[in-house]
């Protein structure tokens, strides 16, 4: 449920409502827009004291929220959530463009590589230093060493980075390096991880899960935002489909569905959405034309010896012909990349 607080309520008069809603044992989320406060009430059956709160000074409106989603609901704030990742405003006017390798696999390479994504112009630097690979077998990354190799990379160039966190003990490492932490496909319902990054102050890409619907992907969504990080950037990176000529299928639906159901920001992953790197900068402009707020693509200099996902890696080359394509997309949607 949510209270709309009319436009001239007085604090006190918020802080009474809000103070109410939790003797009642419930919990309260605010979100204070530039007309009207909107108290978003979570719990069990709110709407039983709708009648108390329409009776409360300064309150407007008592409005149920009838999907299982409250705080990633459009309902809850109509205004698009912007994140500050860097310089840029995700979920603004700007197409936020993030690159990097899969993993990071030594100094070299990564350095290599974020020296070529700045000229090109990415915005930020992504990179895998706890990876989930689904064999046991294969390179798992380089742990703590590949988090050193990212603050190198920070240092020097000024951009942000983004780098999964696979469990809670990887967090205290990762928050240290990375501007955003990612969630990845696997963990898309790892609840107690999720609840976990929700305690930290910084922004989460949680991507969807490969079957997951958008409905749990936005409850995935509530277990961080219910723990008080209201920053969450949504990552559609493709489906699992009966196709196999790709590795997934990108839900290009997902993008302007989650923008009607959602606040949040929701950018696309072209590489793991499909697999194939000739395929990812059809899909990037595609993406960025349904409405996404952002593309993150793999880029590596050398994706025939990539220790992961080289098939479906942009080279450096290629990267450079994408942002070509996306400034002039980017415009006549009157945004900027
Ligand atoms: C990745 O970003 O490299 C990754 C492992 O992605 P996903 O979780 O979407 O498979
Ligand atoms: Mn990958």
């Amino acid at each position: 449920m949510i209270i709309v607080m009319r436009h001239d309520a007085t604090p006190a008069q918020i802080e009474a409502v809000v103070k109410t809603v939790q003797s009642h044992g419930l919990k309260t989320h605010l979100s204070g827009g530039e007309e009207r406060t909107v108290i978003g009430v979570i719990g069990s059956n709110p709407f039983e004291l709708k009648d108390t709160f329409l009776e409360a000074p300064g309150v407007a409106e008592v409005i149920p929220i009838t999907k299982p989603y409250k705080l990633s609901n459009r309902e809850f704030r109509p205004r698009d959530t912007h994140i500050r990742v860097g310089e840029r405003d995700v979920g603004g006017e700007t197409v936020w463009v993030v690159a990097g390798p899969c993993s990071v696999e030594s100094e070299e390479m990564f350095m290599e590589t974020a020296r070529r994504l700045k000229t090109a112009g990415a915005h930020a630097l992504r990179g895998g230093a706890f990876k989930p690979r689904t064999s046991p077998y294969t390179f798992q990354g380089l742990g703590r060493d590949g988090l050193s190799i990212l603050a190198g990379a920070r240092a020097e160039t000024g951009l942000p980075i983004i780098s999964e966190v696979l469990t809670p003990a990887d967090i205290e490492a990762v928050v240290e390096v990375a501007d955003v932490l990612q969630i990845g496909a696997r963990n898309m319902q790892n609840f107690s991880l999720l609840s976990e990054v929700g305690r930290v102050r910084k922004p989460i890409l949680l991507k969807r899960g490969m079957s997951a619907t958008v409905e749990e992907w936005l409850l995935s969504a509530e277990y961080v935002l219910s723990q008080g990080n209201y920053e969450v950037i949504l990552c559609e990176r493709g489906i699992r489909t009966f196709e196999t000529y790709t590795r997934n299928t990108l839900d290009l639906n997902a993008i302007p569905l989650i923008r009607e159901l959602s606040h949040l920001p929701v950018i696309v992953d072209p590489s793991h959405g499909t697999g194939r790197r000739s395929l990812v900068a059809s899909m990037a402009l595609a993406g960025i034309a349904a409405g996404a707020h952002g593309v993150m693509v793999e880029v590596h200099p050398h994706p025939e010896s990539a220790l992961s996902d080289g098939a479906q890696s942009l080279t450096p080359e290629g990267f450079e012909a994408l942002m070509e394509q996306l400034r002039p997309l980017a415009a006549a949607l009157g945004k900027t990349a």
